[in-house]
């Protein structure tokens, strides 16, 4: 995108004008949730709440995937890290996560082989160059990321690789905002997360608005698409509608990416069941290798080192309140104190996306 282009997004007077309008438009309460990390990152770098009248609240909503990622699940990671002759590849922030006891980063500082990954394409070149080894991706990720496993796995399968393997994560947008919406949250919009659904396309909210007459705007992460979202669904509460919108028609469409859909559909079914971080066990909501790629499954391969016990957060951690939006990080009694970015405690405060890391870099722009 030209950078003209990307500035016009950031544009001061701009951004002035939407908030003016919001203030003028918005007649009653209404509580905002941004399905996506990214988005919180935004709203609270840009300080946009300061810019927003009082009657609009956005409460942080369940899609970061290292946030929801439970705490078996790494331990998982860590296990199979630790069996002879295994290199454990993973995408970013994943590696800092506390499991129950440690994290795949403090075992790389006991001598276990753990790489962070830019692209999951790049575990070809490590399996390449390490014949000798097994190298298990941990993949994790929402719609976004689905497809670039996929590639991968195609990859394999085609190439015939036999050393390397798959631990699949990856978790669906939908599934957990109808379990939040049926526990009774105070949730009357929702700002749609923009990449998943570039690849999803954004008819996969109409269910959602049709169910909580919820509206849901499909909106950009520059600080004027954020605002602009706010603007269409304050529209949509004052002229009675309630519709899926997409502020992000530059990037997203409505059938989305059909190739990458059919990609995953090829290689990835969907899992009865998956316990969230904070969410518990939600039916339906994740994926899983297909039966007939099993064997490059590290689920199955590895399974009778794995426990499936699902393990607690620590118990001053309020992650699972804020991932429903019913508290924000200030709430939790060890923010920004025993819980901060060198030492997290929580997987909030640990991923680039996360709202406890959101509010520890920008705190200062909140209004309280
Ligand atoms: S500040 Fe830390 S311990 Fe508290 S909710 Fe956030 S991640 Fe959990």
């Amino acid at each position: 995108m030209p950078i003209d282009l990307i500035n016009s997004f950031k544009n001061p007077e701009h951004i002035k004008a939407l908030s003016l309008q919001i203030k003028k438009e918005a007649k009653r309460r209404i509580n905002i949730m941004e399905i996506c990390g990214g988005h919180t990152h935004a709203i609270m770098k840009y300080g946009l709440t300061q810019l927003l009248p009082p009657q609009i609240e956005f409460v942080h909503g369940p899609g970061c995937p290292v946030c929801i990622m439970p705490k078996e699940r790494i331990d998982e990671a860590i296990e199979i890290a630790r069996q002879p002759n295994i290199i454990l590849v993973t995408l970013g922030d994943m590696i800092r996560v506390p499991g129950s006891k440690t994290s795949l980063q403090d075992l790389r500082a006991e001598g276990y082989d753990i790489r962070a990954l830019y692209s999951p394409l790049d575990t070809l070149k490590i399996a390449n160059e390490n014949p000798d080894k097994t190298v298990v991706f941990f993949a994790v990720g929402f719609e976004t990321t689905t497809p670039m496993s996929a590639v991968l796995v195609e990859k394999v399968v085609k190439e015939r690789i036999k050393n390397i393997l798959f631990h699949i994560n990856h978790v669906l947008v939908p599934p957990p905002i109808h379990t939040i919406m049926q526990e009774g949250a105070d949730i009357d919009a929702f700002l749609g997360p923009s990449h998943v659904s570039v690849i999803t396309g954004y008819n996969i909210f109409t269910p959602i608005v049709e169910k909580y007459k919820t509206p849901i705007v499909v909106s950009g992460f520059e600080p004027s698409d954020v605002m602009e979202s706010v603007l269409r669904i304050t529209r949509e509460f004052n002229e009675g509608r309630c519709e899926v919108e997409n502020e992000y028609s530059r990037v997203v469409a409505k059938e989305g990416n059909v190739k990458a859909q059919k990609l995953i559909e090829k290689y990835f079914e969907v899992r009865e069941s998956f316990r969230w971080r904070g969410l518990g066990d939600i039916p339906k909501s994740a994926l899983k290798l297909k039966d007939e790629f099993a064997k490059l499954d590290a689920e199955i391969v590895f399974a009778s080192k794995l426990s499936k016990k699902p393990i607690d957060d620590h118990k001053f951690c309020i992650c699972a309140d804020i991932l429903k939006g019913r508290a924000k990080p200030f709430e939790c009694k060890i923010f920004a104190k025993a819980c901060n970015p060198k030492t997290p405690v929580g997987s909030c405060m640990v991923s680039s996306e996360g709202a406890c890391a959101a509010y520890f870099k920008y705190g200062k722009f909140l209004r309280n």
